[in-house]
């Protein structure tokens, strides 16, 4: 093969690109070339030295009935861009036990867009007269970074110092948008103010103290982006016709694979299979993919109640999405924003509302997996769909 290095700048359309390869590695990439989406956004916003658009299926499960923070009630059809057969199955039948037990609660705040630099200093008294100025500054930080956008607001700074190093967490809200690029610009101005007034030295404007897209304690218990939590009583009668099981069952499956089985293992997701309907979901809808990392922690509960019925609930510390920015302006992304009937933009709500959807998705996802499990059918509902064999 030739292996000289291809400049893939000096081409300036994505098919350029791609003739080029597709000659160079004698491949066709005629799929690759097929999409509708705008060239010119994606390839200056999204996607340096695009080639193409690689498709995902895209399913709906649904409706999904949920009584939202506000009380407000709505039903949603949920899109989601998966190549694992019987995710979309799973969840849907998690929607119709949802739906037929009277919809489902849930709640949702905003812990903030985080970035966490890292700075050092030469000794631990400047260590510590660095997290005095951090804590008697706030207002000039937030005076900083705010003029930075329109849509940006500083909610709190923490810090943390370990021998000549400070670990510094800025939480913004960021409004409609996920935030990370805003919160990074505002940060390098935050941080250039810190190191022009203390004379400390910025090791890395994101010090993994932020956590970004790596499962960490750090956010699973001081949050990031959205925490939201979500609640459903099965009645007997539900897992019974719907669900094919009981509530004791289910239970011990819980307590079995999300309480025991995590801790036998060391994992951080006390929960059966939240990445998989987060990662459906934000790829469907434009979300940054790497977050699915972060949205897997989370835990969900089961209690038996009244002898025969099943409480659930789901919770997710760490839920990193937005309606606006990032991928989420590309045509089949908006799509699937404007099926959830989320809109591009506001003060907040509209992020907000989506993060509630994903909320209610996630517990359809449990409940339907951890049924199955008690069944015995996980094996077989993959085979039959993940394989393509008749049902
Ligand atoms: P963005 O694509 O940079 O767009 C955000 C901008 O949208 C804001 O700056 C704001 O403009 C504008 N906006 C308009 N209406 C808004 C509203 N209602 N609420 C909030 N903003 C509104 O998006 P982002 O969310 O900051 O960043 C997402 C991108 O960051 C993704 O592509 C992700 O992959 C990437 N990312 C970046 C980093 C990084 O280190 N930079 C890390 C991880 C991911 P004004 O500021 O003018 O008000």
């Amino acid at each position: 093969m030739n292996d000289t290095p291809l400049s893939l700048r000096t081409f300036t359309t994505a098919k350029a690109r791609r003739n080029a390869l597709e000659e160079r590695l004698s491949v066709s990439l005629s799929h690759t070339g097929s999409f509708t989406l705008d060239e010119g956004v994606a390839s200056t916003k999204n996607c340096e030295n695009m080639i193409g658009a690689v498709q995902i299926p895209l399913g709906v499960a649904g409706p999904l009935a949920l009584t939202r923070t506000s009380g407000v009630k709505e039903t949603c059809f949920l899109p989601l861009a998966t190549t694992e057969g019987a995710l979309v199955a799973s969840v849907n039948r998690g929607c119709k036990a949802i739906a037929l037990s009277g919809g489902a609660a849930t709640d949702s705040f905003r812990a903030g867009a985080t970035r966490g630099p890292s700075f050092k200093v030469s000794s631990l008294a400047e260590n510590k007269k660095l997290m005095q100025f951090i804590d008697s500054h706030f207002e000039e930080l937030k005076k900083i970074t705010e003029q930075t956008s329109h849509h940006l607001t500083l909610m709190a700074v923490t810090s943390k110092g370990v021998g000549l190093y400070r670990y510094v967490r800025f939480s913004f809200d960021t409004q409609d948008a996920m935030g990370l690029n805003m919160v990074t610009i505002a940060t390098d101005r935050a941080a250039s103010y810190i190191e022009e007034q203390t004379g400390a030295h910025c090791t890395a404007l994101s010090g993994n103290f932020c956590v970004d897209k790596k499962p960490s304690w750090q956010n699973f218990l001081n949050n990031r982006g959205f925490v939201v939590s979500a609640e459903v009583v099965l009645p007997k009668s539900v897992l019974r016709d719907v669900l094919k099981t009981n509530a004791r069952h289910v239970y011990e499956t819980w307590i079995s694979k999300c309480m025991l089985g995590s801790v036998m293992s060391g994992s951080m997701g006390f929960n059966a299979q939240y990445a998989n309907i987060i990662a459906a979901l934000f790829i469907a809808t434009g979300q940054d993919p790497a977050h699915v990392v972060e949205g897997s922690l989370g835990i969900t509960t089961a209690e038996v109640q009244n002898g025969e019925d099943l409480y659930m609930s789901i919770y997710l510390p760490d839920l990193m999405l937005g309606t606006v920015g990032g991928g989420t302006g590309l045509a089949t992304q908006r799509e699937a924003l404007t099926m959830l009937r989320v809109g591009a933009g506001g003060s907040g709500a509209e992020a907000m509302r989506l993060s509630e959807i994903v909320g209610g998705a996630v517990l359809a996802g449990e409940i339907s997996l951890l049924s199955s499990l008690e069944q015995g059918t996980l094996s077989r509902a993959h085979e039959t769909l993940g394989r393509g064999k008749d049902l």
